[in-house]
C-alpha cells in the first residue's frame, strides 16, 4: 500500500502509540508532511521523526487508526491480518459442529480499527466505520479470499449506514464477491437461525449474545419466559430448547417479531408454547406483575456517545426497575448494555439504583460479557462494549 505521507506527533504524544493504543486524536498532532485525504494511508513519528506506526488518516477526532505499529505494511498486510484472526478464532473453538458462525474481524480487539467482519457459514458480511477500510475494502476482499480459501461463497458490504458523511453516500451496499440467497440458515450451538445480511440490523445476526443464550438455557426449565427487545428471537430458541413452560417475545419491530416467528418454526417449535408481541418494551411490562419467572432485558445501544450516557442511564434504570417490579419473587432477570460509553461500572451501579427505585432485595449471581471472537485489546479498552448481570429478585 501506498503511504501517501507522514505525520508527527506532538513531544509526549508517541506514549499511547508506543503502549499499542491504536487512536491518534487530532489535537496530537503537530506537522503533517505532505497531502492527505480522507482513507489514504499515513506514517506516524514522535517529534523527533522515529517512526511509530502506520494507519488510515482521517479528518475528525480520531484523526488516525494505526493498523501496523513500527513496521511498514507488506504485500500480505491485509491476507495475515485475517489468517491470524482466524487463528485466534480456531484456538477458541470457531467453526465447530455445533457452530457455524462467528465474527471473524473485531476492530481493534483484531488490529483493524475501522472494520468488522462476520462470517455466516460461508459468508463474509463486511462493515466498515472508518472511511480507510471503505477505501481499501476491495484488497480487504482478495485478502479474504485468499485466507479462508474454498469456504468462502460470497462477501457482502455493508457500510451504508456506518461510514461517516462524504464515503457513506458514495457507499453502497453489494456484493464484492459471489452471491448468496438471504436469509441464509446458520447454526448457533446446533440451533438453527435465519440471517438476512441485506434487509437485517447490522450485519443481520447478533453473534456477541451466542454464549449468554446458552447460559439461558440453565435457567429456563419449566420455567415462564419473557424475552424482552428479541429481535431475531435468540434468547427465545434457547429456553424452549431448555424446556421452558412458556415464552413470551417482544420486539417493537414487526420485521423482528416475524423473523422470531420463523426462526421459531426453524427449531421445530409449536406455535402454543409460544407467543410474540410487537408492541414498545416499556408498555408491555407496564401491564404486567408476577407473571414471568425470567425475563431478559437486551436494548439496543441506549447511547452512542458520551453525550448521550446520562440519557442512557436513565433509559437502563427505568428498564430495570420496571421489569424488577413485574418479576415474580424469586424471578431471575438476565439484563444487559451493549452501549460502549456506559462502561461495567456505571451499568453496575444503574442496576444498584434500579434496585432501590423497585424496593426489592437482590443477589447477582453471574457478570456477562463478549465471547472470544469478538476480542478486546488490552490498550484499548473502549473496545469493551457487551456487559450484563444474572440477578435475583425476592
Ligand atoms: N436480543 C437480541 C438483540 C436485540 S437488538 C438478540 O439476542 O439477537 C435490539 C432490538 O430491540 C431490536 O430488534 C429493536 O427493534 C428492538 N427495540 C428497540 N427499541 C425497542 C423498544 N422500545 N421496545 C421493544 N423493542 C425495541
Amino acid at each position: 500500500m501506498r503511504i501517501q505521507s507522514t505525520i508527527q506527533l506532538k513531544k509526549g504524544k508517541e506514549f499511547s502509540i508506543q503502549r499499542f493504543h491504536p487512536w491518534v486524536f487530532s489535537g496530537a498532532i503537530q506537522k503533517i508532511n505532505g497531502e492527505v485525504s480522507d482513507g489514504c494511508w499515513v506514517a506516524v513519528t514522535d517529534h523527533k521523526n522515529t517512526t511509530l506506526g502506520f494507519g488510515h488518516y482521517q479528518n475528525g477526532s480520531i484523526a488516525i487508526r494505526i493498523l501496523s505499529f513500527k513496521e511498514k505494511p507488506g504485500i500480505n498486510f491485509w491476507v495475515d491480518k485475517i489468517k491470524n484472526a482466524l487463528q485466534l478464532r480456531k484456538d477458541a473453538g470457531f467453526p465447530s459442529d455445533k457452530t457455524n458462525a462467528f465474527r471473524l474481524i473485531h476492530g481493534e480487539g483484531d488490529g483493524l480499527p475501522g472494520l468488522i467482519i462476520d462470517y455466516y457459514d460461508g459468508v463474509a458480511v463486511m462493515q466498515a466505520h472508518s472511511v480507510g477500510m471503505h477505501v481499501d475494502r476491495q484488497e480487504i476482499a482478495e485478502a479474504l479470499k485468499i485466507a479462508l480459501g474454498e469456504k468462502l461463497t460470497s462477501i457482502y458490504y455493508k457500510s451504508h449506514s456506518t461510514l461517516p458523511g462524504k464515503a457513506r453516500d458514495a457507499s453502497a451496499d453489494e456484493y464484492l464477491y459471489g452471491m448468496s440467497a438471504v436469509p441464509h440458515v446458520i447454526q448457533e450451538n446446533k440451533n438453527k437461525f435465519y440471517v438476512d445480511w441485506e434487509g437485517g440490523q447490522k450485519t443481520g445476526f447478533f453473534l456477541d449474545q451466542r454464549e449468554n443464550r446458552r447460559i439461558l438455557g440453565d435457567f429456563s426449565k419449566g420455567k415462564k419466559v419473557l424475552n424482552t427487545f428479541c429481535y431475531t428471537g435468540g434468547f427465545s430458541v434457547y429456553a424452549l430448547m431448555a424446556d421452558a413452560a412458556l415464552v413470551h417475545s417482544v420486539d417493537a419491530s414487526e420485521k423482528a417479531i416475524e423473523l422470531t416467528r420463523r426462526n421459531l418454526e426453524l427449531n421445530g417449535f409449536e406455535p402454543n408454547i409460544h407467543k410474540c408481541f410487537a408492541v414498545d418494551t416499556f408498555e408491555f411490562l407496564k401491564e404486567k406483575k408476577d407473571e414471568y419467572d425470567v425475563i431478559i432485558l437486551d436494548p439496543p445501544a441506549f447511547a452512542k456517545h458520551r453525550e448521550a450516557r446520562h440519557q442512557a442511564v436513565k433509559g437502563y434504570q427505568r428498564l430495570n426497575s420496571e421489569a424488577m417490579r413485574a418479576i415474580k419473587p424469586g424471578g431471575i432477570i438476565f439484563t444487559f448494555s451493549c452501549s460502549q460509553v456506559v462502561d461495567r461500572q456505571l451499568f453496575y451501579d444503574t442496576i444498584v439504583s434500579a434496585a432501590i427505585q423497585a424496593g426489592r432485595d437482590i443477589k447477582v449471581l453471574h457478570h456477562f460479557c463478549q465471547p472470544p471472537d469478538h476480542p478486546v485489546s488490552i490498550f484499548h479498552p473502549e473496545g469493551e462494549y457487551l456487559k450484563g448481570l444474572i440477578i435475583s429478585v425476592m
